[in-house]
């Protein structure tokens, strides 16, 4: 091992595609390290093996417990040892944020090696304003839930960021062709590797697009900002309508006010309208 590396957590990204994708610096602690906590020790083992290392890894994934913790907690007090993720940053979407709160409330020394994230990639990629931006993970499964983010997120000044799966990248394009008809969106899909694509439009468009032509391989969703803040009429519609499809009329001027600060009288009288 190399002696020079201090005992602590070393959180290192690593690369989301691109083998390449990987810093000078994240080679060398993880030549230092004396363990690599992961989520998939097959999937970090491809990656040791890529860079000609031998190491352990210890598994730390979703499922990790307390006991878990706590021994990579007490390894870390006598030994360097790093995080990693199956791709990109880790804690971004992936676990690890308990894990590095133990380690500083313990007093043990953490430090982070950055590197690629999809979602930033994604960012940069497509076009969109990223003087602002919000990373809001993934939207949720069910599509009333997935259609309630949409409507709490309308009136955010900036541009939203989603991790997304190509199975249910078509209903997430309907949900915001629903709710925030009028936005710029931007679907980044493979980024990094062979058949890397971004392909910007309007939600309408680009769920008959992606209809037509299923996507495969990993993805990020992008809904750009609204283009008079705080709230687009065309969006508070939206949102109307899609609460009316579950709630009275008042229930749901009364759930858009609350999203939105339109007020709820305005709001009643458009329900009415629209029901
Ligand atoms: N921690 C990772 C990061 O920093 O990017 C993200 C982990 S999250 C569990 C996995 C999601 O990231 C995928 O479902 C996809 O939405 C996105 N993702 C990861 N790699 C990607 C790639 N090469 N192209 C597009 N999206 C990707």
């Amino acid at each position: 091992m190399d002696q020079t590396l201090s005992p602590g957590l070393y959180i290192v990204a690593t690369p989301i595609g691109n083998l390449g994708d990987i810093t000078l610096r994240a080679i060398e602690v993880l030549r230092g390290v004396s363990a690599v906590a992961c989520e998939d020790t097959r999937i970090t083992g491809k990656l040791l093996n890529h860079l000609g290392l031998k190491k352990r890894m210890i598994r730390y994934d979703d499922h990790a417990g307390e006991a878990d913790r706590d021994r990579l907690l007490a390894l870390m007090t006598q030994e360097p040892v790093a995080l990693v993720s199956d791709a990109g940053t880790p804690l971004i979407s992936d676990p690890g944020y308990r894990l590095v709160r133990h380690a500083r409330e313990a007093g043990i020394a953490v430090t982070s090696l950055p590197g690629p994230s999809a979602a930033i990639v994604a960012l940069t990629l497509s076009g969109l304003p990223n003087d602002r931006f919000l990373f809001a993970g993934f939207l949720p499964v069910k599509d009333k839930a997935r259609r309630d983010v949409l409507g709490d997120l309308a009136a955010v000044p900036a541009t939203l960021v989603f991790y997304e799966t190509a199975p249910r990248l078509g209903d997430s394009l309907a949900a915001i062709a629903d709710v925030l008809p009028g936005r710029d969106v931007a679907v980044a899909r493979e980024l990094t590797k062979k058949f890397e694509e971004c392909r910007t439009g309007a939600p309408a468009e680009l769920a008959a697009h992606y209809a037509a032509h299923p996507p495969r391989g990993e993805i990020v969703l992008l809904i750009g900002p609204p283009v008079d803040s705080p709230v687009e009429a065309v969006d508070a519609d939206a949102m109307l309508r899609a609460e009316l499809a579950t709630s009275k009329p008042s229930q749901a001027a009364g759930k858009v006010a609350k999203r939105t600060g339109l007020d709820r009288k305005t709001l009643y009288a458009r329900a009415l309208e629209l029901k």
